[in-house]
């Protein structure tokens, strides 16, 4: 089933353990039902973002992307929070990465334009990032985000639409929209 929660920015995420605290007026009412009730009121049919945290790390520059690797740029990919498909990979510099942080949309660095680019500013197919993961080594960051239309300039709702076949290439996606219709120059 789809989630339509609304956007949920990493500041507005209420932490597990404000959830489970139970306000006075709901004390008596087990756990499960207030996760229900937090859940059928913002529609996330009980995937909450932070439900699995084993442990807290502070937010030191060994846990946060390492921008001195890569000459300021590193690789971000976009995953769908809801099928986990990969839906593109692009590249963010640090101004990219706090801006992301903070409005809770996907902004990335173009490297063709030389500038910050905020995925849909032109084609309106935005992406509402529902949470931010960094790897192991620091120099690759990994956004699971809710999808507007085609995260892919060609159309397509992931840029991997193409599945090699032996000799041949299969398009797997359908084309959502026409990139003429949505792009003027190239948002790409
Ligand atoms: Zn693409």
């Amino acid at each position: 089933m789809n989630c339509v929660a609304p956007l949920v920015t990493p500041k507005q995420v209420v932490p597990t353990s404000r959830i489970e605290t139970k306000p006075r007026s709901l004390r008596g009412m087990h756990v499960p039902f207030l996760v229900h009730v937090f859940c059928s009121q913002y529609g996330c049919n009980g995937k909450m973002g932070r439900r699995n945290v084993k442990d807290k790390r502070p937010m030191t520059n060994d846990n946060l992307p390492d921008f001195s690797r890569g000459e300021g740029l590193l690789p971000a990919i976009a995953q769908d929070a809801d099928s986990g498909d990969v839906l593109m990979l692009a590249w963010m510099n640090r101004e990219a990465f706090e801006e992301t942080q903070r409005t809770g949309r996907a902004v990335y660095y173009s490297r063709s334009r030389g500038r910050l680019w905020r995925k849909g500013e032109e084609s309106g197919h935005t992406q509402a990032v529902v949470g931010i993961y960094v790897d192991c080594d620091a120099d690759t960051i990994l956004l699971k985000v809710r999808q507007q239309g085609a995260a892919c300039h060609e159309g397509y709702r992931s840029c991997f639409f193409r599945e090699l076949d032996g000799e041949e290439v299969n398009v797997v996606a359908e084309r959502l929209v026409d990139p003429n219709t949505v792009y003027r120059a190239h948002d790409k």
